[in-house]
């Protein structure tokens, strides 16, 4: 069997709000209880994305929520060379092409990107690079939500991995990284079930072999509107550590009834570690904050 590696990897566009918190979380229980390595990957390849000092942040918010990281944090915006060099492969695989359509030209012509630029041969320069998609897989087992499908359409997009800009693209970031750090478990919210089939894909193309996923419920404010930055989620304050803790717990399905908020963060997390188990949790992609019995 190969070393459990973990790592949460939250953007920095802003703190972490209450369901990053849950994520981290169960990634951190995940791995710890598994003697695994947690490692921390601040995913900043979208640059137009990144909001000053998240980072810090957000590693200040998991010191004082008593989640420690091993190792060096990574920053993605560090390691573009790295992307380079995968794209340059996929390109010497003749696996690459350059596509001049926007995201609104996709649009128009329905859902889901169909391979207009495929065989029109266009400068790389000033385009951004699609690659080539063979794959006729639509499904994987996810350790925690069993099979999973995905809609065939998306799943058979000639993906983008280079932005006209030149920004990398996320999935193929995540790859390379996820490859070079070995992980080995890959735990995060179920909102990126899709991308698990397109990242699997690179993973192919690259000879290699994918992590096993775990896909944990996201903390949704009604069905369909999860907790995100996007939609102003409020940061989890330091000074109330303790507290989001417990609250945490009871989204986790760990009992919180026993807890007090006299208990230190250390004493919160080791309890966690001794209870905590994957079972508890519920098979399901969201869970609402009101039908969380916080304290
Ligand atoms: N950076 C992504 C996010 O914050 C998570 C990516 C991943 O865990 O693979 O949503």
């Amino acid at each position: 069997m190969l070393p459990y590696v973990g790592r949460f990897a939250p953007s920095p566009s802003g703190p972490l709000h209450f369901g990053s918190l849950v994520c981290a979380l169960v990634s951190f229980l995940h791995a710890r209880q598994a003697n695994g390595q947690w490692l921390l990957r601040i995913e900043d390849v979208d640059t137009t994305r990144v909001k000053a000092d998240a980072d810090q942040i957000i590693l200040s918010q998991l010191i004082s929520h008593g989640m420690h990281w091993d190792g060096d944090v990574i920053y993605q915006t560090n390691r573009q060379n790295e992307y380079q060099k995968t794209v340059d492969r996929l390109h010497k695989q003749q696996l690459i092409y350059a596509c001049s359509c926007t995201r609104q030209a996709v649009k128009s012509k329905g859902k889901y990107y169909t391979g207009t630029c495929r065989d029109l041969h266009l400068p790389f320069k000033d385009n951004a690079l699609r690659l080539i998609n063979t794959s006729d897989d639509y499904g994987f087992h996810d350790l925690h939500l069993g099979d999973v499908f995905v809609e065939p359409l998306f799943c058979s997009e000639d993906l983008s991995i280079q932005r006209k800009d030149g920004l990398f693209a996320y999935n193929l970031a995540v790859v390379v990284d996820d490859i070079e750090q070995q992980v080995s478990h890959v735990v995060r919210g179920a909102d990126l079930i899709d991308t698990t089939l397109q990242q699997q894909h690179i993973y192919r193309l690259l000879y290699e072999k994918p992590p096993r996923y775990f896909h944990l419920p996201v903390v949704c404010l009604e069905s369909g509107k999860k907790l995100s930055k996007q939609n102003h989620a409020i940061a989890i304050e330091n000074r109330r550590a303790v507290k989001n803790l417990i609250d945490a717990f009871a989204v986790i399905g760990l009992s919180n009834h026993s807890l007090s908020e006299k208990m230190t963060v250390e004493d919160l997390i080791n309890w966690a570690l001794k209870r905590w188990s994957p079972n508890l949790l519920a098979k399901r992609r969201e869970i609402l904050l009101l039908d969380i019995n916080t304290v």
